[in-house]
């Protein structure tokens, strides 16, 4: 009798912080990796194990068939034993075009496979065309037979994308692509002449768009093919999605709708966001990490069940520390993620008790992450700025010439990571305040830009954005007289730069507040606008010359006649974001036009006698869940929030290091004139110690 393979496996209570183990379990030594999962995995707090198939460095590429149907009964058997200890099984095939050739020649196991050809005319031995039929015929087969293993997802790896399969940077820009591409302009179109149009400076050729909404277009295709495949054997069975990041996918058009909503064929959709940080290089990778799970969730529709990526690369202790990983699952489960899945061992068959502190961990912060997840899996909204986004960014931007293939990503991340870093949470979900940067506007409609300029809303430019607006008709909205593009500082012929004086005391500058424009880092040119601002603004900082004389306006702030705020700084934070960016100077400058915009109830800032934060404000229904993870070595002594925009707060429970919330008494709140209430904690936060405090609403 064939039994529901998702009422089976359920267990019976989901603990909140839920993990999922992706391993290999290769055919040398099948039976001693088995044994050591049977061991080990309830010792490590492991609810879901996702297998692997053909992976890594013993891939052979594209899956042979016959190597599949002789794997297929180790499937079935590991499923078998996880059932007996109330794992969960899932499978995680490793590809599905092909992450990279390594060598790798697909036609041996696809007879006449086309492959992928990129943008330069690069040619893949290995990784395959999504519009080749051979490839789909022989993809079918395979996931047919990964569906009678009956997994509780079936997750699909991130190669499913249009770019980055080595050595293709993008593509697809093969004959059948161009023949399918032909067609739809009426013309016989060469890869050169589509390229050239694709990255033609200036307004763009209509042809972008026509081939974005192409590949959008195959891809949804290619998905709704799986998951159908999948569902015709395994009815219950979810699909995963590994993503690479929406700023990414930006390049390839990724309809995410459309794209989530086939691939999730009816059934629940799991989406696994990537964390990057794959080694440990420093602890600031992180607002990469928390701003993926953020977006990913923005992109995908409400429902979504999101288990981050944990990943280790190449899975010892020499890649990642045993702290760094904790730091990771802890900031997933604080930004709502609903699992973690981990990549933490090697694919080659090595014992996890190699190293066994890693399990050992595992184990011991469960119950700490289950209290915390028991918190921030609560439904509610990530508070802060808005970070304007849009999926379609790369049908708009102009292109500068020569541009690369990632120009057309989106932009925004160094934005993020400036304000983020200066204490200033971010978030996807409505705001007051939005920051808009680089050319992500330009996606915008006149009327939806002349919204986020009108009454009660604050807007946060940089210079590329504020120029984008000026070019649309906006410069009276935004109070500028005149604007030159950004283009590099160096390059500005009358007058010598030397620093940005941020001498506003309104906006909590002073005379001789100097702010270095060796940005973003020594020798790379920092790139700024040059604004002549309206006389009813109020400038905030100015360039100064080698004898401290001021010229050039770099940053001010201006109401217009709608009532709308706008806070303009010069720089072009694509190019101008960098380590020198940072200052505590900066972070009070940053935090005056954030409250300005914000009319003095910005949703959440952070102060303290540190650097690097990592915060979040999460509102749910019952009350608010506060958190501070510091991303630098060094303690903060102390912290201080700053909450605006709030309901009245009770009192405070802060999550002790052993996973209980307990009320504290030395947490101090003051509630100021507006509102805005301030939460002092004088306890010391170190990195691998974040902080966590839930705040019940008054009744
Ligand atoms: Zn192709």
């Amino acid at each position: 009798m064939e039994m529901n393979v998702n009422d089976s496996f359920k267990p019976v209570s989901r603990p909140a912080a839920w993990y999922a183990l992706r391993r290999t379990l290769p055919l040398w030594s099948f039976e001693e990796n088995l044994r050591e999962l049977i061991d080990y995995l309830p010792r490590y707090g492991v609810d879901e194990l996702i297998v692997k198939v053909d992976t890594e460095e013993f891939s052979h590429g594209q899956v042979p068939l016959k190597w599949l149907e002789a794997y297929v009964p180790h499937l079935h058997r590991i499923r078998e034993e996880m059932n007996k200890l109330g794992i969960v099984y899932s499978l995680n095939p490793w590809i599905t075009f092909g992450h990279a050739d390594r060598g790798r020649d697909g036609s041996a196991v696809i007879p006449g496979l086309q492959t992928c050809v990129g943008h330069d005319g690069a040619e893949c031995t290995c990784c395959a065309c999504p519009l080749c039929p051979q490839w789909r015929d022989h993809t079918a087969r395979l996931w047919t037979l990964y569906a009678q293993t009956k997994p509780h997802v079936l997750w699909v790896e991130d190669d499913i994308r249009t770019f980055n399969h080595a050595p293709v940077l993008l593509g697809c820009f093969c004959p059948k692509h161009l023949q399918h591409f032909g067609r739809l302009v009426n013309a016989e179109v060469s890869r050169e002449e589509l390229v050239k149009a694709i990255y033609r400076p200036g307004e763009p050729h209509p042809w972008r768009k026509a081939f974005l909404d192409m590949q959008g277009r195959i891809m949804v295709d290619v998905v709704a093919q799986l998951a159908r495949t999948v569902h015709k054997t395994s009815p219950a069975t979810c699909m995963g999605l590994m993503s690479s990041g929406p700023r990414t996918h930006c390049m390839e058009g990724r309809r995410w709708n459309e794209f989530a909503t086939a691939l999730a064929d009816g059934q629940p959709l799991y989406s696994r966001p990537p964390m990057g940080n794959y080694n440990e290089d420093s602890p600031r990778g992180f607002y990469y990490s928390h701003d993926s799970i953020k977006l990913t969730r923005h992109c995908l529709p409400k429902g979504a069940i999101d288990q981050t990526e944990v990943e280790s690369w190449p899975f010892t202790l020499y890649s990642k520390s045993i702290k760094f990983t904790f730091v990771e699952m802890a900031i997933s489960f604080a930004f709502g993620s609903a699992g973690l899945t981990m990549n933490l061992f090697d694919h080659a068959g090595t014992p996890m008790e190699m190293e066994p502190q890693m399990g050992q961990m595992l184990g011991r912060v469960k119950p700490y992450l289950n209290a915390l997840a028991g918190r921030s899996q609560l439904p509610g909204t990530y508070r802060g700025v808005r970070m304007l986004y849009d999926s379609r960014e790369s049908y708009f931007k102009r292109m500068i010439p020569n541009a690369w293939y990632e120009d057309l990503a989106a932009d925004g991340h160094g934005m993020m990571c400036a304000l983020e870093s200066h204490g200033i949470p971010t978030t996807y979900d409505e705001s007051a305040v939005t920051c808009a940067t680089g050319q992500t506007i330009r996606a915008l409609d006149d009327s939806a830009i002349r919204q986020l300029l009108s009454g009660g809303k604050g807007l946060f430019l940089d210079g590329m954005a504020a120029a984008v607006l000026a070019e649309r008709g906006f410069s009276d909205l935004i109070g500028l007289k005149q604007i030159d593009p950004p283009r590099s500082m160096d390059l500005w012929p009358d007058k010598p730069f030397s620093a940005e004086e941020f001498f506003n005391p309104d906006f909590g500058g002073a005379d001789k507040m100097f702010l270095t424009l060796t940005l973003p880092s020594l020798g790379v040119h920092r790139v700024a606008a040059r604004l002549r601002p309206r006389d009813e603004a109020q400038i905030v900082s100015k360039i100064v010359d080698p004898d401290g004389r001021r010229h050039d306006v770099f940053s001010y702030a201006y109401e217009n006649q709608l009532g709308g705020r706008v806070f303009v700084h010069a720089l072009d934070m694509k190019a101008s974001y960098g380590i020198s960016y940072h200052h505590p100077f900066r972070a009070t400058q940053l935090h005056h036009a954030v409250n300005w915009l914000a009319r003095g109830e910005a949703p959440f800032l952070v102060r303290g006698d540190g650097v690097y934060p990592l915060a979040f404000r999460k509102d749910c229904q019952e009350g608010v869940l506060l958190g501070l993870f510091n991303l630098s070595l060094d303690p903060w002594p102390a912290v201080e929030f700053s909450v605006g925009d709030v309901r009245p707060i009770g009192q405070f429970e802060r999550l002790t290091p052993q996973g209980e919330w307990i009320h504290d008494p030395a947490i101090k709140i003051t509630t100021g004139k507006t509102g805005a209430v301030t939460v002092q904690v004088n306890q010391a936060i170190p990195f691998e110690q974040p902080l966590f405090l839930w705040g019940k609403w008054q009744a």
